[in-house]
């Protein structure tokens, strides 16, 4: 950020004289119209895809690769923007996807939402330290307000877990086996959690690994209590399956060693050639010995494997692998609980780790499953890659929250339940704060509002009737008052199962109060290039789907 620290220097009253002709500086109002757009015009780029209604977007890099999907932090790292901005905005996208794994879009849009209201909020004349102070109190505020709306759940309750995952699931590439993959992740998050003498679970989402595979139906999908290697034996004669078996991990090549560089093998008679190859058949032959020495069953190798010793390993009737991939191997390690061996000269029996290697021939690959493994693997499947792909995305939301939800055990309703009531309760809150703050705390309860407008707003029902509605219930005491996209009609959506993490919404306020308030307090740019103050976004804040082609000043690339 180069901007800011010559506007820190300047504070610290440096001159600054020396600016490129090509340089250009934006001061005070002009500089906070020109952020507010550029980062609204991001924030209204992802809109159209909140919630189980929303759309995806197809997106074309510049080779040509193509990427489908509905997820807000994916979408943003792929629009190739360059926009210091807008890139804060990606960053709170990013943070979220860090932190919570899910909730990108909620948190992007509400951002952009804020920087709307403090936009109106700058034309009234309001400072933008008091907008900044106001937004700081009502996200703290609405923290604690989280907590208090929060049900605790018993973390062992299987189906109030799968509710999770199916929340952040529907509306994704992973909708239609949504039952299906959320007993999966739930399965496999159970699998990776241990709970501590405390009684706290602790979640390990390292011992959980996830393979993708096309070919075959989305419903296919499967949990594996151990890992996968997707690769054929080296030899026709070795066997494929081994139960009960050791197995050697290596990340040396079974291969003859290399002499010097330099050194040249001069042969003058068929003599010196025979005992040259002969001694190099030594070399593989003791090599091949050495794990044979071990008891190893089945040997996984990182490196290459010599034709020869490929044959040897056949005639042990050992099941050899090579060029595994390095990740596959650690993550073995763990299933299997055997060490990674770096050198057969002083490889022990107690390297091999110990389970069973079955294969798959349909999809050509091993499975490997370990006594009371620690590792599970979660084998997705789809017709194409970029069906795969897209479910890989979703899964991996689903499993953050779940993993979230077992760990702080504390969940919300969704369908904008949750930002109703805080919209409402910060609304009173307000009346207890003084001066200016008060409207950026009420601006801030506005902003939260944009969830549940949107997410009407996408499945094509009016917003407004929608907001009016919610409001009404909450009014009336109905905490858990949400939307049902698909009736149109104002529920009880913890009661039908559409449940959130509330550690996910928090993140969400915090990060996009955050980043609201980093872009507030810029009144200064001075830029080393071009700067065009081309306005993002249209002023209504764009239809939904709108806000691609609202794209200004500085956002190129995209499609
Ligand atoms: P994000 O990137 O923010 O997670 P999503 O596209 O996943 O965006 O949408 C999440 C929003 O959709 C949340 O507000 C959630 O409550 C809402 N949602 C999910 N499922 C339903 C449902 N069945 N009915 C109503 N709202 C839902
Ligand atoms: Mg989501």
């Amino acid at each position: 950020m180069n901007q800011l620290t010559m506007s820190q220097r300047m504070q610290q009253g440096q001159p600054m004289i020396v600016m490129s002709e090509d340089s250009q500086r934006v001061k005070d109002k002009d500089a906070q119209d020109y952020n507010i757009s550029a980062a609204r015009a991001v924030a209204e780029a992802v809109r159209s895809t909140l919630g189980p209604k929303g759309m995806d977007k197809m997106l074309v890099d510049s080779m040509g690769s193509v990427t489908i999907t509905n997820d807000g932090v994916t979408i943003l790292q792929e629009m190739d923007i360059d926009n210091p901005t807008a890139e804060m905005i990606i960053e709170v996208a990013e943070t979220q996807e860090d932190e919570a794994g899910d909730g990108t879009t909620t948190a992007v849009a509400i951002a952009g939402e804020l920087l709307k209201n403090a936009e109106d909020l700058l034309e009234q004349d309001i400072h933008p330290t008091a907008i900044i102070k106001g937004f700081h109190m009502a996200a703290e505020q609405a923290r604690d307000e989280i907590d208090d709306i929060a049900t605790e759940i018993d973390t062992s309750d299987e189906e109030l877990l799968r509710k999770t995952a199916e929340t952040s699931m529907t509306g994704k590439g992973t909708e239609v086996n949504k039952e299906h993959l959320a007993q999966l992740i739930v399965d496999a998050v159970r699998q990776v959690t241990v709970e501590t003498e405390e009684g706290d679970n602790v979640v390990d989402l390292e011992f959980l690994n996830i393979e993708t595979q096309t070919g075959r139906a989305v419903g296919e999908s499967d949990l594996l209590v151990g890992g996968i290697i997707d690769k054929d034996p080296v030899h026709d004669n070795m066997p494929t399956e081994a139960t009960d078996a050791d197995i050697l991990l290596l990340n040396e090549p079974i291969e003859v060693e290399e002499t010097d560089v330099d050194t040249e093998v001069s042969v003058t008679d068929p003599d010196q050639l025979q005992k040259f190859l002969d001694r190099e058949e030594k070399q593989l032959k003791d090599k091949v010995q050495r794990i044979v020495d071990t008891g190893a069953d089945v040997v996984f190798c990182q490196k290459g494997i010599d034709d020869l010793a490929q044959h040897y390993l056949a005639k042990e009737g050992i099941l050899a692998v090579r060029r595994a991939k390095k990740s596959d191997l650690e993550f073995l390690s763990e299933v299997v609980n055997a060490n990674v061996v770096s050198d057969l000269e002083s490889v022990t029996e107690d390297d091999l780790g110990f389970g069973d290697v079955t294969r798959d021939d349909d999809d050509e690959l091993f499975y490997v499953e370990g006594d009371d493994a620690h590792g599970v693997t979660l084998l997705l499947r789809g017709s194409t890659d970029h069906v795969v792909d897209e479910l890989e995305r979703g899964v991996n939301d689903a499993l953050d929250v779940v993993a979230q939800t077992v760990s702080d055990g504390r969940v919300l309703a969704g369908g904008g339940a949750t930002e109703v009531e805080l919209a409402s309760r910060l609304r009173d809150y307000a009346d207890s704060v003084s001066g200016r703050e008060q409207l950026a705390v009420e601006a801030f309860a506005d902003s939260l509002e944009l969830v549940p407008r949107v997410l009407a707003e996408n499945a094509g029902l009016d917003s407004i009737d929608t907001l009016v509605d919610l409001r009404a219930a909450h009014d009336d005491g109905d905490v858990t008052a949400g939307l049902n996209v698909f009736s149109g009609d104002v529920e009880d959506t913890f009661e039908a199962g559409v449940v959130e993490p509330a550690h996910a919404k928090e993140q969400a306020v915090t990060s996009a109060s955050e980043a609201a308030n980093l872009v507030l307090k810029i009144d200064d740019i001075i830029s080393a290039g071009d700067l065009s103050t081309d306005k993002g976004g249209d002023e209504e804040g764009g239809a939904p789907g709108g806000g691609m082609g609202g794209m200004g000043g500085g956002m190129g690339g995209m499609m």
